[in-house]
């Protein structure tokens, strides 16, 4: 079945508002196996909502609309549906009851205005009850052709859409959509899409697209099938294949994030952490506890910014900063054993480098990172040159950088 999803109100069109009506409809149908072939937004116009809609309809089964079903004026959107359906609309006497026992209820005066919300379809289509707000929804069904109207409001529109139009779309379609988003990090997206091209383009189901997100990469794989059970079997059977390719970038299947599998590692396994951070300036610390439950292991987040806290709180040596500077592999390990003597956790982790914009040199550029983790004894630097977008980037990427390696050095 192919749709469409039609936003009205001129205050999107101002941008005054997000559109997350659309955002919302897509991604349910979407996965109820129903395609997405437009998304169309106009303002409070009947004129351009009429023309729009007819235009829609001459291209697509199912339309459903946003806005534009409430007391005034400007709220023509179901009108206009009718119009271009051809379907009468009439006073419906229960959604009117309904309406003002609302009114009642919340102790509002219902004013004459708010009697258009009950005018309904009585026959080619169906009431949408509305148990978050006043106005009802509707669907006209004439011709083949559907329009679903709701109303604007996220929260009213939501709610109908789960209570009475997904089991409505559920007995017109038979095909489910399944997918899962695998997440890898330390590649690029066009290396990414590069490497897995002859899975791309020979694919038609399950499909697969690469996706690129503040660093890290995704690769959605989706089916659609008869039974949920027949897509699922074809969606992970197509993940193996990715990871035969990239496999060693994988860090999730399910779409979580790095910082969550890690801490549910940690978590699960009962292996403390601590960690010395300079250039992130406590951003893994508190990247890490942003995660739930975390404090069964997380021990202790220091930031030693300046040399003299290097030394004072981690036992840096002077000379080795003097030696090597602040940002160097030595000075790196370290931090990275003076932790470890401090603490006494399982896993120490410590990074050193270069934010910018100021401060780098030939030789020690800014993007300049070394990271030095020990998982019990065992212990592993390295040194990155994080792209040089702005100072924040490069410790949000140093930050992914650390999560990283802690995930594979625990493994
Ligand atoms: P009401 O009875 O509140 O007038 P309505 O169905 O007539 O509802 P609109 O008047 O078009 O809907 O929109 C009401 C409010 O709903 C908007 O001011 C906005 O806050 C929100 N809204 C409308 N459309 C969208 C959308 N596409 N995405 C997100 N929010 C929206
Ligand atoms: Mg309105």
């Amino acid at each position: 079945m192919k749709s469409a999803i039609f936003s009205v109100g001129t205050e999107i069109l101002f941008g005054q508002i997000t559109n997350t009506n659309t955002v919302y409809l897509s991604q349910q149908l979407n996965r109820m196996g129903i395609d997405v072939l437009y998304h169309e937004t106009v303002g409070d116009n009947p004129g351009r909502v009429k023309e729009v809609l007819s235009r829609l309809l001459s291209e697509v089964d199912l339309v459903i609309t946003t806005g534009g079903l409430g007391p005034t004026q400007d709220d023509l959107t179901k009108e206009m549906a009718a119009e271009v359906m051809g379907v009468e609309l009439k006073i419906d006497e229960e959604s009117l009851e309904k309406i003002r026992l609302f009114f009642e209820k919340t102790g509002r005066e219902m004013t004459e205005n708010n009697i258009k919300q009950a005018n309904l379809p009585a026959k080619d289509g169906f009431i949408l009850p509305n148990n978050a707000g006043t106005a009802p929804g509707c669907v006209f069904e004439k011709d083949g052709k559907i329009v679903v109207c709701l109303p604007g409001p996220p929260r009213e529109m939501t709610r109908m859409f789960e209570e009475s139009v997904i089991p409505y779309l559920q007995t017109l379609t038979h095909e489910v959509i399944y997918s899962d988003m695998v997440r890898v990090f330390g590649i690029g997206e066009s290396q990414l899409e590069y490497m897995l091209q002859d899975l791309i383009t020979g694919q038609t189901d399950p499909t697969i697209a690469t996706y690129a997100k503040e660093g890290e990469c995704s690769v959605r794989v989706t089916s659609k099938r008869n039974t949920l059970e027949e897509a699922r079997e074809a969606v992970e059977a197509m993940a193996e294949k990715v990871t035969a390719i990239v496999g060693d970038y994988i860090f999730s299947y399910h779409d979580e994030d790095l910082k969550d599998v890690v801490a549910k590692k940690l978590m699960e396994r009962g292996l403390t952490i601590s960690c010395a951070e300079s250039c992130t300036g406590g951003l893994f610390a508190s990247t890490l506890i942003g995660v739930e439950g975390i404090s069964s292991v997380f021990e202790r987040g220091i930031v030693t910014y300046s040399n003299r806290a290097k030394m004072e709180e981690l036992g840096v040596k002077e000379e080795t900063l003097a030696r090597y500077g602040a940002v160097s592999e030595e000075t790196a390990r370290e931090m990275t054993a003076g932790l470890k003597k401090k603490t006494g956790s399982r896993v120490c982790i410590s990074v050193t480098g270069i934010a910018g914009p100021d401060g780098g040199t030939a030789e020690k550029p800014v993007g300049l990172v070394y990271i030095c983790v020990d998982f019990d004894g065992k212990t592993e630097c390295k040194e990155f040159r994080v792209r040089t977008v702005n100072r924040n980037w490069i410790r949000h990427y140093s930050v992914l950088l650390m999560m990283d390696m802690v995930n594979r050095i625990i493994g």
